[in-house]
């Protein structure tokens, strides 16, 4: 069987002097947040990465960054991402993980000196990747505004079934009775999604997926039963039966309890930004999370 080629070892740039740092990141510029979480490992690596930033004349400001730096994992980087949501086509990301190589994160804690070069040398580079917004409207009338998922939303009940109908572009699509909804990008077609059977999607393509989390089908009740993916021009809209009891989710967060009348999903104008110093094929980084076979 082929093999992908792995190549998450970047050849190592050549040491700089600390002279040549604070020439480099002055004439870069830069601003830098860290944005770390509570756990002691991530405060440990982000204090040696403060130092270093600071070592390296690369100037740190929380409230006007160029570049977020996450230190722990996918969940601080989708925290930083509703942190700094508002200023998606300024910022670009960059994630370390505390652990396990993640899906936002590239880099891993113990090569925190290795990322502080790249950001010296920075020229720009980045890659970007869809994001897709909810839009509430509620049973009073009044909608909200949109907000931005990096993953998913889902749509549950607290209690019982939810009985909501599906609309794809406009046109009603099918009656659904079960647990909930999933709704993901295709970087978080890795996350619940794939827990409730949806398919892994390589984030190059610019589309949305939905999923169903344990439907009822039998006789009376009838769904596609399998996820379905739409392009960037489509949209989904879920009126969910009760406009009561409904719990909805954005990635980590979940939106005001309000009554929902309807829910209008599609793929966002806004992406997200990452600085991409190395690059880890796409299926390398799922068969290394979900598969990590032995080899010889
Ligand atoms: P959490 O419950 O503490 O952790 C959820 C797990 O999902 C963590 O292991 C996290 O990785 C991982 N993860 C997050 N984004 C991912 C991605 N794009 N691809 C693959 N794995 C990913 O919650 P959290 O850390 O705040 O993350 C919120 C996310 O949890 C939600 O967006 C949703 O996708 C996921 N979630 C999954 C289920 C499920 O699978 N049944 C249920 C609820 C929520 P790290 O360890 O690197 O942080």
């Amino acid at each position: 069987m082929k093999k992908f080629k792995r190549h998450n070892s970047i050849p190592r740039k050549k040491t700089v002097t600390h002279h040549q740092f604070l020439i480099r990141a002055r004439k870069n510029d830069m601003k830098v947040s860290i944005f770390g979480n509570n756990g002691s490992a991530s405060q440990r690596v982000a204090t040696a990465l403060k130092t270093g930033l600071t070592a390296a004349g690369i100037e740190i400001d929380s409230l006007n960054p160029d570049i977020v730096v996450t230190v722990g994992g996918d969940g601080t980087l989708l925290s930083a991402f509703h942190h700094y949501s508002d200023r998606l086509d300024k910022i670009r990301f960059v994630g370390i993980h505390t652990g396990h190589l993640g899906f936002y994160t590239d880099w891993r804690d113990y090569e925190v000196q290795d990322l502080i070069d790249s950001l010296v040398e920075d020229n720009g580079q980045s890659v970007s990747y869809p994001l897709l917004t909810i839009e509430v409207e509620y049973a009073d009338g009044t909608h909200s505004d949109q907000t931005l998922a990096l993953n998913e939303s889902t749509i549950k009940k607290v209690s019982g079934t939810m009985v909501a109908d599906v609309y794809i572009k406009g046109e009603l699509f099918e009656s659904f009775r079960g647990d909930g909804l999933c709704i993901s990008t295709p970087t978080g077609s890795t996350a619940y999604n794939k827990s409730v059977g949806g398919a892994v999607i390589n984030p190059r393509f610019n589309a949305i997926q939905m999923a169903e989390i344990a439907s009822i089908n039998n006789r009376v009740f009838r769904t596609l039963g399998s996820p379905l993916i739409i392009p960037a021009d489509e949209w989904i809209r879920i009126e969910p039966a009760k406009s009561t009891d409904n719990v909805l989710m954005c990635d980590q967060l979940s939106i005001e309890g309000r009554p929902i009348k309807a829910i209008n999903y599609q793929i966002a104008r806004q992406r997200i930004s990452f600085a991409e110093y190395r690059h880890t094929h796409f299926w390398q980084r799922v068969e290394t999370s979900f598969i990590g076979r032995e080899r010889p």
